[in-house]
């Protein structure tokens, strides 16, 4: 008798195994999907297996059907899933999440569409108006929960159970509709939505911009006009008075940009430099692993570009990854321009559709390079000989929900696997990667100059102390004053960065210290003071923000540490002929904000005030000054990695200045002498990393020990708090790492729920995993009042 492994798509930690079926006659591959009989009712699920032989005699239920669909995952797909598993501690189930596109899966999904024109919000005070307004102004034609989940607006709105509470109140009210229907992935052909000019107007700067872009390309896809700034409504309102014509076209027919040709230099002598050595690597065709650290504007993206060039012409494939934040249409560009319609940039303008065709294509074959965020490691793309993520010390390649993998650990079993070549590009590179680095386990490509042998800025550090002590009770410390000042006379370009990690414009009464806190988590409620309201940043609870004390009735209620509000406004004050635009989460809340605020900036701006977003991805030869407004502010979050980063965002920040011209970065801080801002202004990554080595070593931190952090999460205070105590005791007695706690998590209650963390430290990772496996991971099924919440590598 044939038989394959079959895991139900359903997520139930009661079915995470896979389990035997008769295959009877059907032709059955890794990733196919199909329907099972599981208990008394049948199931959708994918085969986890190849096929094997058992005797004829073996009781075992046959597989129903193979549905009709493309496979789901290829063996690439599920080999990275079944280490994930095995890695990060979860079930095969959870793994395979990250991997199958959910539109990949046959289903009965519901979706939702307005039934009134007109929301009137006063009718459900509970629902956020941020949500309100995104389905009422953003979403016309309805939409699938699954959308609505993972929409950055959304998110902001709520949790994913906020959110589904949300949507049920909206249902109830009468203004929104469910509609329930069965999704198969192979039914709906794929279509591409591209735009066409045509003879109408349209009045307004917006639409005449678009227009023009229009113009430029007929034929361009929609998500590439919102890419590039322009909004839903903007489109919709230019295809409804016939100024532009939507069709729906098949994916091969919507590229109509025209390639650029290559790059009009020549490699630099670092740069040829590197991609000997990368050719050597490739040539052997054996696993490999490569740090390159090269400064800002050292050219590491024509150093990966050429890579891949070769690596193409050679008949391989490669994969790129980028942090979420940096897929502007820039980045894209320069793989588009290089790799024309054999490159896929799954960027955040896809709908889960054309992701799902992207994924197709490259099943296909159709695909040699794909560029893309953190899933893309999963790309089903054969063939791949070089994995290259850019930014590699970024924070977005650790997935923050279940599972909780790095991308730079997937890739790297994915290269090992593959006997390809792992490239991971940095100027401030993690200290795993350094210490990796400089222990010879893996190999280093440093890159000193900057591509345009521009010299890195000069930084000045200002002590806000002193310049406090000396009277000046302002934002800006006279040297920055005076450098905008002169900017703005000389007609260039200046980023003022404020950090938002850790600091996030909390009120506080100066009469008696109260300040409004969060009803339903342990955080305190930030200032949004162009809305009027105090937000949570983690459950979007607000309210007004109050003129008097709520504690002792004190009109002295104020704004504590500096947004980017504040920041704009003072900027304003001082300079009013100045052009200000602001970027960060409050301004860049839908697809295309981003790209939009930083064309403005290009055009006509003279300051960009910015939250982390602008540390990346920014290249305008214009900019000659970088004020970091407050540099310390991340030093203080309870995070091992506090220093860490803060170095690394301000070295970030400071490259961004002098890319053409000579420039200059002025810092300000309360910790002149703290090493991340030290070796920060001197450009001195070794320096840094010497220092926080020695003492991550002494403190017995990663990259010397190995993190696992346990957490307990449940209603009750008491019960979070007992089963922790369990934990801990039986880690304790068990051996195989310190345990440390448990202890409550910085932000202690979440959502009303407590939350109690152990935190694991181990030389022997392996051997760890097997214990909590074996030994918590059952005491953790068998509670009903607490959940468990593993994260390793923190
Ligand atoms: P990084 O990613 O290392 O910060 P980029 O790849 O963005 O650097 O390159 C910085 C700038 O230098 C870009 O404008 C790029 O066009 C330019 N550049 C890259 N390589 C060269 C070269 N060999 N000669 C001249 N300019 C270069
Ligand atoms: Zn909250």
């Amino acid at each position: 008798m044939r038989t394959i492994d079959a895991l139900a798509a359903i997520r139930s930690s009661r079915f995470d195994l896979p389990l035997t079926y008769d295959a009877r006659d059907l032709d059955l591959r890794v990733g196919d999907v199909i329907r099972v009989p599981l208990g008394n009712r049948e199931v959708i699920a994918f085969v986890v297996s190849g096929m094997s032989e058992v005797p004829a005699d073996a009781k075992l239920k046959p597989v129903t059907e193979k549905l009709d669909v493309p496979r789901a995952f290829d063996e690439t797909g599920l080999h990275l899933a079944r280490f994930i598993a095995e890695y990060y501690l979860c079930t095969l189930g959870d793994a395979l999440s990250a991997v199958v596109l959910s539109a990949a899966v046959p289903r009965m999904v519901d979706s939702f569409a307005r039934i009134v024109t007109q929301p009137n919000p006063q009718r459900y005070p509970s629902v956020p108006a941020r949500l309100v307004r995104l389905i009422w102004d953003d979403m016309p034609e309805g939409f699938g929960l699954e959308a609505l989940l993972r929409h950055p607006e959304a998110r902001r709105a709520g949790d994913r159970g906020a959110l589904l509470r949300h949507v049920q109140t909206l249902v109830k009210s009468g203004e929104l509709r469910r509609e329930r229907r069965f999704v198969d992935p192979k039914t709906q052909e794929y279509r591409v939505r591209v735009l066409y000019p045509r003879d109408g107007t349209l009045r307004g700067a917006k639409a005449r911009a678009l227009l023009a872009f229009v113009n430029e390309a007929p034929g361009v896809p929609r998500a590439d006009a919102i890419l590039a700034g322009f909004s839903n409504a903007v489109i919709a309102r230019a295809v409804k008075t016939g100024a532009l014509e939507e069709r729906e076209v098949s994916p091969a027919h919507a590229r109509t940009r025209k390639t650029i040709p290559d790059a009009p230099f020549s490699a630099t002598s670092e740069q040829a430099d590197a991609l000997s050595r990368i050719d050597r690597w490739l040539e052997a065709r054996t696993f490999a692993e490569a740090l390159i650290h090269g400064v800002t504007g050292s050219g590491k993206t024509y150093v990966y570009v050429e890579a891949i060039k070769r690596v193409v012409r050679e008949g391989g494939r490669a994969i790129v990854l980028v942090p979420e934040i940096s897929l502007t249409p820039q980045t894209a560009r320069r793989f588009e321009d290089a790799f024309g319609d054999r490159v896929a940039v799954l960027h955040s303008a896809l709908s889960e559709r054309e992701r799902f065709e992207a994924w197709q294509a490259c099943m296909r074959g159709e695909i040699d390079v794909v560029v893309g965020a953190r899933s893309a490691v999963f790309a089903p793309l054969r063939d791949v000989r070089l994995l290259v993520i850019d930014e590699a010390h970024e924070t977005s390649y650790k997935q923050d929900t279940v599972p909780r993998y790095h991308a730079v650990a997937v890739a790297r079993e994915r290269m090992r696997a593959a006997n390809g070549l792992l490239l991971l590009g940095s100027a401030t590179p993690s200290l795993e990667s350094y210490e990796a680095a400089r222990r010879d386990r893996i190999a280093l490509i440093t890159l000193k100059e900057r591509a345009t042998a521009q010299p890195m800025p000069s930084v000045k550090i200002v002590d806000l102390a002193k310049e406090f002590e000396a009277g000046n009770k302002r934002i800006f410390s006279t040297a920055l004053t005076e450098a905008l000042a002169d900017r703005l006379e000389r007609g260039e370009k200046t980023v003022l960065f404020v950090n938002r990690r850790g600091s996030a414009g909390f009120l506080l009464c100066r009469t008696c210290g109260f300040v409004p806190v969060c009803p339903r988590c342990d955080v305190s409620l930030a200032a949004h003071r162009s809305e009027g309201v105090l937000r949570c940043h983690y459950c979007d609870h607000q309210q007004a923000i109050p003129v008097s004390c709520r504690s002792c009735s004190m009109p002295t209620i104020r704004e504590f540490g500096v947004g980017t509000e504040r920041v704009a406004e003072d900027v304003a004050r001082l300079y009013p002929s100045a052009r200000v635009l602001r970027m960060d989460s409050d301004t860049t809340t839908r697809v295309g904000d981003h790209a939009r605020i930083l064309s403005a900036f290009e055009e006509a701006g003279d300051v960009l005030v910015g939250t982390q977003m602008v540390a990346k991805g920014l290249d305008f030869p214009t900019v000659t000054l970088v004020g970091v407004v407050a540099a310390d502010v991340g030093l203080h979050v309870p995070d091992f990695r506090a220093a860490e980063r803060t170095f690394a965002l301000i070295s970030q920040v400071c490259g961004r200045s002098g890319r053409a011209r000579p420039g200059e970065a002025i810092v300000q801080t309360y910790s002149p002498a703290h090493p991340a801002i030290v070796f920060s202004a001197a450009h001195d990554y070794e320096g840094f990393a010497e220092t926080e080595l020695a003492e991550r070593r002494s403190l017995h931190y990663p990259p010397f020990v190995r993190l696992v952090y346990l957490g307990v999460i449940s209603r009750s205070r008491q019960k979070a708090s007992a089963q922790a105590e369990r934990y801990a005791g039986v880690l304790r007695s068990l051996g195989g790492a310190d345990v440390l706690g448990p202890a409550p998590y910085p932000i202690a209650r979440l959502n009303n729920e407590w939350r109690m963390r152990i935190v694991l430290k181990t030389l022997k990772p392996k051997a760890l995993r097997e214990i909590l496996r074996k030994h918590i991971l059952p005491l953790a099924r068998n509670d009903r009042d607490t959940r468990l919440s593993l994260n390793v590598d923190p």
